[in-house]
């Protein structure tokens, strides 16, 4: 459970942990700087005061315990309120071995800080109003985020991204909730202090915004994680073979004994800045086979989740009409996919036959085993997701969490425009407006509970 005592000092490594050339360890807290103090000293082994007001920079230092010296290291230190916590911090790089690491952790240790919980450096960062909720799981977003596309809007929402917006407008509806109160308390006068058409404007903009948000949802989620790309079609059509060929390794058992891919295979592959989760299916078949029947089952959900569904077919087995007749079976279990046609084995047969065969579909030809057009694909996939390369300006939701309160904030946006389009009382209004107000702070933290937070900075690294 997360710790809510900031009058502790706290300390962790803050570099990943096993040995590196350098390694960084991290205090904050108000004894951060008389704790380090305590172990310092020059090369002449004189005892080093550090200045507790002024911030100072690269200090070379030895540690030293009880006259042995431990390292050689270089300290920075921090002043409350200018530091990532806002509180006093120290950095103290030392040498990576896993020893030194640990022998200058408990030196902090017995000296008087405590060992950080998770996520801890940063709760204080958000506690002290360095930066808002959002912003805070942002930095754990942008340590591990893994693409360009990820890292792009990772930093994006760390450096305030939407929150700023949310928090303007969630201001001006605030203001609009304390007049519809006020009204109430005069109800006997019949009075309206707060001016319909304004609100409807701020309700207006407030719902187009929430909605932009959301719509941006699908697209950060895939971002973040990862496009799920599923490649779907009879067994022996080269699923496997096209995803060791995207993989250049030989990841997935390629045979030609149909339904030897029984489970689904996963792998990530970054093409053009964007991350692909490619997953191999068993192949589609009627079967009586009981394993192959449970990876066929998986196959459809692997193809509900999926955000591009590659169907792959063998050109020399299925004409159009086939074709056809299979992608209508498929459709029914695709929902929001986009479904890339894609021509297999293309080395066995001749060019002039192929485009006769499929006059009517939109398909990329290519030989997996071969290794023709791969290149192509790659790039029509990247092109899926060209809103990769949004603007900067763009606000992109990554997080379920931020979703689902800006949903609860939209149906009851939604119900309090249609309340004031029908006159509907102020009790009423005002009882909608104040469950937005609500959703919409809990994105930025002005909303926050004590289990909330324990929630989301548990999920941060220790040192974080
Ligand atoms: P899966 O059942 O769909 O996963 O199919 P596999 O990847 O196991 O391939 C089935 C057979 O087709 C294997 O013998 C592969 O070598 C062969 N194969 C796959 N792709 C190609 C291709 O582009 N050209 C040719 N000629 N054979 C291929």
């Amino acid at each position: 459970m997360i710790s809510f005592n900031f009058k502790d000092t706290i300390v962790a490594l803050s570099t990943a942990k096993g040995t590196g050339a350098i390694a960084v360890l991290r205090l904050s807290g108000p004894e951060a700087v008389e704790i380090t103090e305590k172990l310092l000293f020059t090369k002449k082994l004189k005892k080093i005061t550090l200045n507790k007001q002024v911030a100072s920079a690269n200090l070379f230092c030895l540690i030293v315990d009880q006259k042995e010296v431990i390292d050689e290291v270089l300290v920075n230190t921090f002043v409350t309120p200018k530091s990532y916590t806002g509180e006093d911090c120290v950095e103290v790089s030392c040498h990576g071995s896993i020893f030194i690491q640990q022998r200058l952790l408990q030196l902090f240790l017995n000296n008087g800080a405590r060992m950080a919980e998770p996520g801890e450096f940063t709760l204080r960062a958000f506690m002290n109003k360095k930066f808002d909720l959002s912003q805070a799981e942002a930095v754990a977003d942008l340590i591990a985020s893994n693409s360009e596309a990820s890292h792009r809007v990772a930093l994006k929402q760390m450096r305030g991204g939407f929150s700023q917006k949310i928090k303007l407008l969630r201001n001006d509806l605030i203001n609009f909730a304390s007049l519809i109160e006020l009204e109430l308390d005069f109800s006997e006068e019949d009075v309206e202090f707060a001016n319909r058409d304004q609100l409807n404007l701020l309700l207006v903009n407030l719902i187009q915004l929430i909605t932009s948000l959301l719509n941006s949802f699908e697209i950060g989620n895939v971002l973040k994680n990862g496009v799920p790309v599923a490649i779907v079609g009879k067994p022996n059509a080269g699923k496997s073979t096209l995803l060791n060929t995207l993989l250049q390794e030989e990841r997935a058992i390629v045979s030609e004994i149909p339904g030897t891919t029984r489970d689904t295979i996963e792998a990530e592959l970054n093409i053009s800045g964007i991350l692909f989760r490619f997953i191999d299916t068993a192949g589609l078949r009627n079967t009586e086979d009981h394993i192959e029947k449970i990876g066929i089952h998986r196959t459809y959900d692997s193809i509900s989740k999926a955000a591009i569904v590659i169907y792959l077919f063998d050109v020399n087995e299925l004409n159009s009409f086939e074709l056809n007749n299979e992608l209508e079976l498929l459709k029914i279990d695709i929902q929001t996919a986009k479904l890339l046609l894609v021509g297999n084995k293309i080395d066995e047969s001749n060019s002039q036959s192929i485009h006769n065969n499929y006059p009517n579909n939109q398909i990329e030809f290519i030989s997996a085993l071969e290794q023709v057009n791969i290149t192509n694909l790659k790039k029509v996939l990247a092109k899926q997701f060209e809103f990769a390369n949004l603007e900067s300006s763009d606000n992109i939701v990554t997080n379920a969490r931020h979703a689902n309160s800006l949903k609860i904030a939209l149906d009851n946006l939604q119900k309090v425009k249609e309340g004031v389009q029908t006159n509907l009382s102020g009790e009423l209004l005002a009882q909608n407006i104040r469950m937005a107000i609500q959703a919409l702070g809990l994105i930025t933290g002005e909303v926050s509970s004590d289990d909330l937070l324990g929630n989301i900075f548990s999920k941060f690294c220790i040192g974080k």
